[in-house]
């Protein structure tokens, strides 16, 4: 009969590419189960939007499988999301894990979209996700999201409105459609502490906040106020929204916010009678500034119409139209982005002791 021991050295082969250390090590093994012949894992993921789950998974089964004796394998896939370590001391938002704000350098470049989209994907795998629509100028998550209702109070602050698994809080619940915000900094920082802090966001393992485009003062209240996992940036990718995008990119640097990678949108378009492929904004200019600046590529996203028309409709396209190029994309996106904020938290505690728990 093959002993735990054993298990555990041919579990010590399997090797996380990302995060480039074996899945013993990594704390991933839990459960190991023998009966005869027969060897019972669960792998316990750091995120279930990892991007190499199947893989982790078959070469768990192939290591166990080579260990003389053994002739039945069974790997149960689990994930616990882990929070950013200075996350953890947080008074202000205690049950949310990760904060990750997706930023832009100029308006209009589909980062309301994007947002919308990686959060309900991230919701698909699985995860507890909440999305914050910080961009108090163009509220535009409640439409995107198909939100009508204004939240309610509960005991301990607003209660989020759930769509699509998503727990999402906006400016726009609160405004008249002919309404605007006209405020001043001071202003737009109780808002940031009243959506994290006055939000009962409960426990989140990701929350992603749509931020206004630019660098401002809400950019500055939420990177000073809350510990975040890192930032993502979209842009098109012609060279003037990728030079606004750069300043963005040193803007996080200076607030000491990580970046976790560059999104580009309306990389391509397909035409849909002719199928040939246009580059109307250029194409891999995002791709080619990340590697300037070496930062992660998340993944890019083209232009469509069904796109637009599903955002309007309150649909996202992930939920409307899940097997579309532009749908694949954002679940793409969605598991690189959670793999970022896994490596940067394992990087984190590398720097700890590692503790391993069996
Ligand atoms: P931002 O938040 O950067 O201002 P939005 O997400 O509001 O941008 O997008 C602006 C407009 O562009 C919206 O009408 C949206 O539906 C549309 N849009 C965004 N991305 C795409 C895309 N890849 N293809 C087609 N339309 C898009």
């Amino acid at each position: 009969m093959p002993t735990e021991d054993q298990v555990l050295q041919a579990l010590r082969q399997v090797i996380d590419p990302d995060l480039h250390r074996d899945i013993v090590t990594l704390g991933f093994v839990k459960d190991v189960a023998i009966c005869e012949g027969a060897v019972k894992i669960t792998l316990e993921l750091t995120t279930p939007a990892c991007p190499v789950k199947d893989r982790l998974k078959e070469e768990a089964e192939q290591a166990i499988r080579s260990i003389p004796g053994v002739d039945q394998v069974n790997v149960k896939m689990d994930a616990q999301v882990r929070p950013t370590l200075a996350q953890m001391g947080s008074m202000m938002i205690p049950g949310v894990r990760n904060v990750v704000p997706i930023g832009s350098g100029k308006g209009g470049v589909g980062k309301s979209t994007v947002s919308a989209n990686i959060a309900v994907a991230l919701a698909q795998t699985g995860a507890r996700v909440g999305l914050m629509d910080a961009d108090v100028y163009g509220p535009s998550i409640p439409t995107i999201m198909g939100i009508t209702d204004a939240p309610k109070p509960g005991e301990k602050g607003i209660i989020p409105i759930e769509a699509y698994g998503v727990k999402v809080i906006s400016m726009g619940f609160f405004l008249k459609p002919d309404q605007a915000v006209v405020w001043r900094g001071p202003m737009l920082t109780k808002m940031i502490d009243q959506f994290l802090g006055g939000v009962e966001w409960g426990e989140i393992d990701y929350l992603i906040v749509d931020l206004p485009p630019g660098t401002g003062d809400i950019h500055l209240s939420l990177c000073q106020r809350i510990p975040l996992s890192g930032a993502a940036i979209v842009s098109t990718p012609q060279d003037v929204a990728l030079q606004v995008a750069q300043k963005a990119v040193i803007m996080f640097n200076q607030l000491k916010t990580p970046i976790l990678g560059l999104i580009e949108n309306m990389s391509y378009f397909v035409c849909p009678h002719c199928g040939q492929r246009e580059n109307i904004f250029d194409t891999g200019g995002a791709r080619r500034a990340a590697g300037r600046m070496n930062l992660p590529f998340l993944g890019e996203i083209p232009l469509a119409t069904r796109l637009r028309e599903t955002s309007d409709s309150g649909r996202p396209i992930v939920v409307s139209d899940p097997k579309s190029p532009a749908a694949v994309a954002f679940q793409q996106i969605a598991r690189a982005l959670a793999a970022q904020v896994s490596i940067r938290n394992a990087e984190e505690t590398a720097a700890e002791p590692v503790k391993i728990t069996f």
